[in-house]
């Protein structure tokens, strides 16, 4: 008995990429039925997919030039008077029947049509991770999209129409002015203020002020002053031993998010790549994290759930790939803990911007300032 139990401990613990691949294809695809209210968040599903994919070293898989084309569909493009400025950046889906437009003409305007700001990101991610130099991204517009969503307390909504407000969303904003390397899309020092008074009494941070220390906003707050070069300037020294002391805390087997919470597979990146930005990742236990990361791997069809002997999902697969890659598991690419892509990504992205610099260079010793 104890032999057999040995044996499907072993088979239980093997990571099992080529399912997850299938996986991930699938979900670029078809949904179960129970999906279709994530239509109108379609982009971040694709997000999960593409980037699973990417980690997995498996884009080849894929029609990339056809995603590009999709993606860019979703942008929401500046009318021919700029009137809709304020509105700019990428809606999830076409479900909202605007006719497909994956050019970089004029936008059409609708009175309902508006981009939503983790729609932006995760469109801007998965522009990056297929390889896309996001040449027919309209930057400005983008900008000024951010601009229109940031609240007087530094906080962002999601859509111009309002919505809740929080760190998530301050997290989104951060990584576009990252990848677009342009931080006009923000008011930085506002946004500083709103992660600092987001420190909760339990010496980590909640989704504003006075709100309950969580594993995924102090990943939000923690991993968007990093994307800004702030983080040692915000928090003292001792400041970030006590944030450092409450993440280390919510390892159990796995991580959990908030103290006498189960553990769920996703905090063992929310949680994990906050360690690792603090450098102390390599305190925590692997052996125990990996075993329940591999204890929630549907070996079956692929994916990763929350919790072992539940259905898995793509937001799940793609965290659980992504906490395996933290502590090296072969077969998965390395990944940028703040940005959320593989580090290959993160590297076409240093190109561009490197480009983008010299392109600059060029333009302003053809013009010179009068
Ligand atoms: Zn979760």
């Amino acid at each position: 008995m104890a032999e057999e139990d040995d044996e499907l401990l072993g088979e239980r613990l093997l990571f099992l990429p080529d399912r997850h691949v299938r996986y991930f294809q699938r979900s670029l695809q078809a949904l179960p039925e129970q999906c279709a209210t994530l239509e109108t968040s379609r982009l971040t599903i694709a997000f999960f997919a593409l980037s699973g994919l990417d980690m997995l070293d498996s884009l080849h898989v894929l029609n990339k030039d056809e995603i590009i084309e999709w993606i860019y569909s979703l942008q929401v493009l500046p009318t021919e008077e700029k009137s809709n400025l304020s509105r700019c950046g990428f809606r999830g889906s076409s479900c909202l029947g605007l006719p497909f437009n994956p050019s970089k003409g004029h936008g059409i305007y609708h009175p309902y049509d508006s981009g939503h700001i983790a729609m932006t990101y995760t469109a801007l991610c998965s522009l990056l991770i297929l390889g896309d130099d996001l040449s027919l991204v309209n930057k400005d517009a983008c900008l000024a999209g951010l601009r229109a969503l940031q609240l007087p307390d530094g906080s962002f909504c999601a859509v111009p129409e309002g919505s809740e407000n929080d760190m998530r969303f301050v997290y989104c904003a951060s990584c576009i002015c990252y990848i677009l390397n342009d931080w006009s899309g923000m008011d930085v020092e506002k946004t500083i203020e709103y992660i600092r008074r987001s420190m909760t009494y339990e010496n980590a941070l909640g989704q504003g002020a006075g709100l309950e220390a969580h594993g995924g906003s102090t990943f939000c707050g923690i991993a968007s002053l990093c994307l800004m070069g702030k983080l040692e300037d915000v928090f003292s020294e001792r400041e970030l031993n006590r944030i450092k002391r409450w993440c280390i805390l919510r390892q159990q087997n796995g991580f959990q998010g908030r103290p006498n919470k189960p553990v769920d597979t996703c905090y063992s990146f929310w949680v994990g790549a906050t360690l690792r930005l603090l450098n102390i990742f390599k305190y925590t236990n692997f052996e125990k994290n990996r075993n329940f990361i591999l204890s929630t791997q549907d070996r079956l069809i692929g994916g990763f759930a929350k919790w072992p002997d539940s259905h898995p999902d793509a937001l799940h697969a793609y965290f659980g790939i992504c906490g395996l890659s933290l502590m090296g598991e072969s077969g998965i690419n390395e990944i940028h803990p703040a940005l959320n892509v593989s580090l290959k990504t993160y590297k076409h992205l240093q190109q561009l911007h490197e480009a983008w610099k010299s392109k600059n260079c060029e333009k302003s010793s053809n013009h010179p300032q009068h």
